[in-house]
């Protein structure tokens, strides 16, 4: 793997997996409305898959032909990228089954990495069906290029792959609770962020990471050659957070966290690295909505608000105390527990502007 760009041949066949309850439920029309036209265009022939319920799209490429597609598109919000990750590194020829190239296309409210692509592209700021008029553009044009994931574990034994990010505290708690607010699109973040400002809450634990200047292996996957058993102490070389009070703590390995939050502009598809960000406890909630309004315009680095740390590292563990709360991967809930993971680079392939 990490062969650096390739093009989608033409003829092309996409296998479109398409969750029509994604974002405001229209991403079925708009599929038929704004993509497809487009792609017969560019000799792109779409078969659609139409998702019933979670984990139909993980089920169907556990054990799909994939020699049958040139390409796997994801027309749905990141979740259902989530899930079609996971199905295809389940699969025993995983590392084969990752050549083959992903696609997303924003259907849904949560659309992170498709703003991602956008703003690598260097396409201006966009969202809704310019957003998705510029993704389905670059799906025409047809470059790939290798993405970095993250292998995720936790203390009861689960394994995610995750190509976006992981949080707890204050975002993760703003990507659940606002969930119900689904149909409203991406407005669904700002109204879940002015809820949780109003009761915010601290959440205590212990942070560490290695940076990222301390690297020194070479190739890893799949084995999580930076980590030692969540039982056992982090290493000597890596950082252990001293204070143990949080508002939010949140890896991210794409540069948005959603579709209006360019949380880490300096990231890129395979930059090999994970951004971390936290937030400790004492800030005031008027500096905790200055950097999210920052974050718009991916300046909230430069408020130097004194709460706020980003460090780029290569593995990262968070415990917890207690298990209130929720944790995210890649916008899905987990339960709050132990977690710790390590970047793995160039694992995968996407399509890219
Ligand atoms: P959104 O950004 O709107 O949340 P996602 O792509 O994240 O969109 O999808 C949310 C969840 O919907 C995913 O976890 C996926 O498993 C689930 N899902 C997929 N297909 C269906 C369906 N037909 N009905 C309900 N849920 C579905
Ligand atoms: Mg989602």
């Amino acid at each position: 793997p990490g062969a650096s760009y390739g093009v989608l041949p033409r003829p092309c066949r996409a296998l479109v997996l398409l969750n029509p309850q994604s974002g405001a439920g229209r991403a079925l029309e708009d599929f038929q409305a704004v993509v497809q036209p487009m792609l017969a265009d560019a000799d792109i022939t779409p078969t659609v898959f139409v998702t019933e319920r979670p984990h139909h799209a993980q089920e169907k490429v556990q054990d799909e032909d994939l020699s049958q597609w040139d390409v796997l598109v994801v027309m749905s919000g990141d979740g259902l990228l989530h899930e079609v990750l996971n199905g295809l590194m389940e699969r025993p020829d995983w590392e084969q089954a990752l050549q083959t190239p992903l696609c997303i296309l924003p259907g849904g409210s949560g659309n992170a990495l498709a703003a991602s692509i956008n703003y690598y592209a260097g396409n201006d700021h966009v969202a809704k069906k310019k957003l998705l008029t510029n993704c389905t553009f670059i799906l025409c044009k047809g470059l790939h290029a290798p993405m970095d994931l993250v292998s995720l574990s936790t203390a009861s034994g689960k394994r995610f792959f995750s190509f976006l990010g992981f949080g707890w505290g204050f975002i993760a708690d703003v990507d659940i609770d606002s969930e119900k607010y689904r149909r409203l699109g991406n407005a669904r973040f700002t109204l879940g962020t002015l809820q949780c400002l109003v009761r915010l809450r601290i959440y205590q634990g212990r942070l560490s990471y290695l940076p990222a200047a301390a690297l020194t292996g070479d190739g890893e996957p799949p084995a999580d050659t930076l980590l030692v058993p969540l039982g056992q102490p982090v290493p000597p070389h890596w950082v252990v957070v001293p204070e143990e009070e949080f508002v939010c703590v949140y890896a991210i390995y794409q540069s948005h966290l959603g579709t209006n939050l360019l949380m880490a502009p300096a990231a890129r598809l395979h930059d090999g690295c994970i951004h971390l960000f936290y937030v400790r406890a004492g800030i005031s909630r008027v500096a905790l909505l200055k950097i999210f309004l920052a974050m718009g315009r991916g300046t909230h680095l430069e408020l130097n608000c004194p709460h706020l740390h980003c460090v780029p590292v290569r593995a990262f563990r968070l415990e917890p105390r207690g298990s209130a709360g929720v944790m995210t991967v890649d916008g899905e809930a987990l339960a709050c527990e132990p977690v710790q993971g390590q970047i793995h680079g160039r694992m995968c392939r996407v399509v890219t502007g």
